[in-house]
């Protein structure tokens, strides 16, 4: 069979307006997905109510079209995917591969945290479902920029959970589930999600999912060494204004400039020269990049 054609995704969580650590790994998906010829997909990952903040979610769609980054098909809403997680949980705990835990925080930080069997003396009206992970479990795979990457997953994550006790579906559950709902065959994003990686192949594995291949972005820090979307997290990118912010994207994903590029004199002229200047090669492999201080000027 000819290989899947490409499918990449932005999948952001709807918590505030997208800034500019979002806005790299928006760019660089998009860069990978339009270069290959291939599709980019838009998911808002809204499956945590109490962390959502309103309007958000519309802010960032405005946002991602303001800056010409326009997605291929539907927006793809986890709020609207509760049937589709409630299945892949049946089929874990058909197989006894997720089973309900009782501990509660304290029973766990005596473990510091990493969930290896239950010790709850008192059982709960609402226990979290997790996953089991057997002693040496080590999943290993390649990723398009940091290369080879390995974790023991039992030892270094344990059991981890897939429905937590107050009801709400954990990441790891929802992303596996619809990345293989959408067919995604690429996924791009902050190497903030490298150590998640290897909870999601085991889940794919365990769910007959497909596993797409990774590259994993340079986190943007600022000169302090802090991860921006903390540091900075209350400078939303401005909507009226995205040629700025596109060109320190750009650079801060290790790309040239070129005379075509400095010309460009909307998003939608910026991103179409991009496409053809975008080198894979030249991002930095490390996780983290310094954002000097000129790349915000104009
Ligand atoms: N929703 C996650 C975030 O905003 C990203 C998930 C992913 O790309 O797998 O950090």
């Amino acid at each position: 069979a000819p290989p899947a054609p490409y499918r990449g995704r932005f999948a952001p969580s709807p918590t505030g307006p997208l800034h500019f650590g979002s806005l790299v790994a928006a760019l660089g998906s998009w860069l990978f997905a339009r270069s290959a010829g291939g599709e980019w997909r838009v998911r808002i990952e809204d499956i945590d109510p109490p962390r959502e903040v309103a309007g958000a979610t519309q802010a960032q769609l405005r946002t991602l079209a303001a800056f010409g980054l326009h997605p291929d098909g539907q927006v793809l809403h986890q709020r609207d995917r509760n049937d589709a997680y409630a299945a892949a949980l049946r089929t874990l705990l058909a197989s006894g591969d997720a089973f309900e835990c009782h501990c509660s925080r304290s029973d766990l930080a005596a473990s510091h945290g990493i969930h290896r069997r239950c010790v709850a003396t008192h059982p709960r009206p609402d226990p979290a479902i997790r996953l089991r992970v057997p002693d040496g479990t080590r999943i290993a795979f390649d990723d398009a920029l940091r290369g080879h990457f390995e974790q023991d997953v039992a030892a270094e994550v344990g059991d981890f959970v897939l429905r937590r006790a107050d009801g709400l579906w954990a990441y790891q559950l929802a992303v596996v589930a619809d990345d293989a709902a959408q067919g995604i065959t690429d996924v791009v994003r902050g190497a903030d999600l490298l150590d998640s990686t290897p909870r999601q192949i085991l889940l794919q594995r365990q769910l007959g999912l497909p596993t797409p291949r990774y590259a994993h972005l340079p986190v943007v820090v600022d000169e302090e060494g802090r991860k921006l979307s903390k540091s900075l997290s209350a400078l939303p990118l401005d909507d009226d204004a995205p040629l700025p912010a596109l060109r320190a994207a750009w650079s801060a994903l290790g790309q040239a400039g070129t005379s075509r590029l400095d010309d460009a004199r909307d998003a939608d002229a910026f991103l179409a020269h991009a496409i053809d200047g975008f080198d894979p090669s030249r991002i930095p492999r490390g996780g983290t990049r310094i954002l000097a201080a000129s790349h915000n000027a104009p």
